[in-house]
């Protein structure tokens, strides 16, 4: 068994959270108590990934969940799935952390830390092989931006070699009005480029656009937004859950995405595109499912794939198609758009297909993509918090909670950094394009210089 510890911070987290185990508990046959239903052995197959399997047959989700603050727990539990958690796991203070990613960093989630470690060890201490960690959050907030970031340096700390990874909703003006997000989403990218191994970007501002635009809901609600982060993450998982050979698990698909450790964050997208009321849509075919794939509007980061390339993509196809014309779409695809993707790493699409649909739909796709087009959204953060840095606006909050001025100004260098190495590598393949072969003898060049140099 290769386990999963899931880990859910703050309102978002936690909404989140419950979605995406609601989501996978009805794909795996369970009933919110937790006793399988179900009607085929593949939903048991890999169920221990995220599953502990308790006394009385019960199904049990490996998940923690954390909270500065009592209220959205409150609701978890007293919802239909309420049960469907182990008690001991719901780990929270009542504090709050008033949007203040100091707080959650530096002192109310510092307080709260150690018990949500111990819960985390005994975890782990009960699983066979386990494989790494996944932490649901908000980066706009405090809680989930802050004890979220806080958390991940510890795990790093204690469990090195197991793999890290997030699910990180980024804030937009158009969901959310509290002004210092932009402050606690560029201190948190800080800590996801150091600590986090793959980071699936869920962008709100991506979010409402789909609700508004492509669904027609005039005035979306978290449900509703919501509703499209728990497919995404039922689909990102599929390989995960069910059994198959390609990006099966968290440290393959990373081998697979990430060619340069720092740039780690995926673009993900969905198809077909349903909202709340309209479970199942039309059945749609290989082709159209494959070309709504790599729509931007069906991609969750607010982020147009074409003013970028493609450094590697993995699609997750689900239900009874065959693998063949899926593999011949994804060819065609990429020949007609070879321009989007870095010439320079070979095969870097990757695509795997699970005969078991979601629930309600009769196939679906799932896209994730290592694009440089993402720096369009580090940029709209950046610019965010660069009009209020200056002039040092609602600074004294942070400083207020022991926070040095200097972590500001090295969050948003180091961010500067990212969004430049985005464009370093979507240049590197313009330059090569424009250039033609390499000259020959260069290589030989330059290994002389190399030996000059040592
Ligand atoms: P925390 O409890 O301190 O971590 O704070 P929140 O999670 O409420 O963080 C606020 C940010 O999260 C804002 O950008 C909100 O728009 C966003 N947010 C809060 N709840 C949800 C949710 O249920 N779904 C989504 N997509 N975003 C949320």
């Amino acid at each position: 068994m290769r386990e999963i510890i899931h880990l859910q911070t703050g309102q978002c987290g936690n909404q989140i959270g419950q979605k995406f185990w609601e989501a996978i508990s009805a794909e795996h046959g369970l009933d919110p108590s937790g006793s399988y239903n179900g009607d085929s052995d593949l939903q048991l197959e890999r169920i221990n990934v995220y599953y502990n399997e308790a006394m009385g047959g019960k199904y049990v989700p490996r998940a923690i969940l954390v909270d500065l603050e009592p209220v959205t727990m409150d609701s978890i539990r007293s919802s239909p799935y309420g049960h469907l958690f182990r008690p001991d796991n719901f780990v929270f203070g009542q504090s709050g952390a008033g949007n203040n990613w100091a707080k959650g960093y530096y002192t109310e989630g510092a307080e709260l830390v150690d018990s949500i470690l111990d819960v985390l060890r005994k975890e782990a201490e009960s699983t066979d092989c386990l494989q790494g960690f996944q932490v649901t959050h908000s980066l706009g907030g405090g809680t989930g931006s802050g004890l979220g970031s806080l958390l991940l340096s510890k795990i790093r700390e204690e469990y090195p070699d197991r793999m890290l990874c997030t699910f990180s909703v980024v804030p937009s003006p158009k969901v959310s009005d509290t002004v210092v997000e932009p402050y606690n989403a560029v201190l948190s990218v800080h800590q996801l480029v150091e600590n986090s191994d793959e980071t699936f970007c869920i962008d709100n501002e991506a979010l409402y656009d789909i609700c508004f635009r492509t669904l027609k809901l005039s005035n979306p609600s978290y449900g509703d937004l919501n509703h499209l982060v728990s497919a995404v993450m039922s689909g990102i998982t599929t390989c995960l859950r069910f059994p198959g050979q390609l990006n099966s698990d968290l440290r393959k698909l990373a081998v697979n995405m990430v060619p340069f450790p720092r740039l780690h964050f995926f673009m993900i997208g969905f198809a077909p595109l349903t909202s709340r009321s309209s479970q199942g849509f039309r059945s749609l075919s290989v082709p159209e499912l494959t070309a709504q794939m790599f729509d931007s509007r069906n991609m969750m980061a607010a982020s147009d794939p074409r003013h970028g390339r493609y450094l590697t993509v993995a699609t997750i196809f689900r239900g009874r198609l065959s693998t063949k014309e899926v593999e011949q779409q994804m060819h065609t695809v990429q020949m007609k758009n070879s321009s989007y993707f870095v010439e320079w790493i070979p095969s870097n699409v990757k695509i795997s297909v699970c005969d078991i649909p979601p629930v309600g739909l009769t196939m679906s796709g799932t896209f994730v993509g290592n694009s440089t087009a993402i720096q369009e959204l580090f940029k709209r953060i950046n610019t965010q918090f660069t009009a209020m840095f200056r002039r040092k606006a609602f600074l004294h909050w942070y400083t207020g909670e022991g926070m040095d001025e200097m972590e500001f100004t090295e969050a948003e260098s180091n961010m500067n950094d990212l969004v430049s190495e985005y464009q370093q590598y979507q240049d590197a393949a313009a330059e090569e394009e424009e250039g033609g072969e390499y000259e020959e003898g260069a290589e030989e060049e330059y290994a002389a210089e190399e030996e000059a140099e040592s």
